[in-house]
């Protein structure tokens, strides 16, 4: 796919992963919607402005349906198509599972797995309607060897992979793809929220020593939506960290 013109999705677009991958999109000349469920900052919206791409932010929750449904609809209205959906928002609450309350394990979910459902939910009828369109979901490393602490997440990870795979073989009849991009240890807020002793651990498995940085999923993600014989894939990003 040709990015010029195009219009890109993006969830979870306020920071960190979700901000260069809307970032990397823009470069490619594609318009941007935003989303997250607090307010943008001026800073990035001006960031991607600037480079003469059209830019929406539509704030919402993904883990609702209805508001899922909003998200899309108001892209819809605002420029017509929807080309690529990123279903990058997501959170985390480690604890190990013996102590993980019914409440962990259900807001991981929601967002995580449910969240991209719903979007994927309500975008797919207008990609297959087109018959073209690119749909990237953001899974985890850990969504494919499990760990400590994060059960929760993990899990709804793994989920994330197989919804991708499912999607993938449902529309590709109709010039869709559906894939999923496991990153790694990638330095960003929710990273930077570990221990040192954790960070040390992560560092110590990555044969490629070092972080990877927003920009290394971001190039994925762009890569990915060009290609219309990639489906069904995951792809991971993580210094060697899983292979
Ligand atoms: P982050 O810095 O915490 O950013 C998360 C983004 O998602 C924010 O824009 C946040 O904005 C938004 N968000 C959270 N819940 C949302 C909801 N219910 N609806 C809409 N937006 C929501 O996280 P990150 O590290 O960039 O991670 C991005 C994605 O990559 C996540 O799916 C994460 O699981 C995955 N990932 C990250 C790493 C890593 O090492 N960082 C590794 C593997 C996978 P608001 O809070 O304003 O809603």
């Amino acid at each position: 796919m040709d990015l010029k013109g195009k219009t890109v999705l993006v969830t979870g677009s306020s920071r960190g992963i979700g901000e260069a991958i809307a970032l990397a999109f823009a470069q490619q000349g594609a318009n941007i919607v935003l989303n997250a469920r607090k307010p943008v900052s001026e800073e990035m919206t001006n960031k991607l402005t600037a480079l003469g791409v059209e830019v929406e932010t539509i704030l919402g929750d993904v883990s609702e349906f209805d508001t899922a449904k909003m998200i899309v609809d108001k892209t819809k209205e605002l420029f017509g198509s929807i080309d690529v959906l990123v279903n990058n928002a997501g959170i985390n609450r480690d604890k190990l599972i013996m102590r993980m309350t019914e409440e962990d394990f259900d807001a991981t979910y929601q967002v995580n797995l449910k969240g991209s459902f719903n979007m994927i939910r309500h975008a797919l009828p207008l990609m297959l309607k087109q018959r073209v369109g690119s749909i990237i979901n953001i899974s985890s490393v850990v969504g494919e060897t499990g760990n400590v602490g994060q059960a929760n997440y993990a899990a709804s990870k793994a989920g994330v992979i197989g919804l991708s795979k499912s999607v993938a073989r449902e529309a590709a009849a109709r010039g869709v793809t559906c894939n999923t991009i496991t990153p790694g240890f990638i330095e960003t807020d929710m990273t930077d929220a570990l221990s040192d002793k954790i960070q040390e651990q992560m560092m110590s498995q990555i044969p490629l020593k070092r972080f990877g940085k927003t920009e290394d999923i971001a190039d994925a993600a762009v890569f990915l939506s060009k290609s219309d014989y990639i489906t069904g894939q995951t792809i991971r990003v993580n210094g060697g960290m899983y292979m």
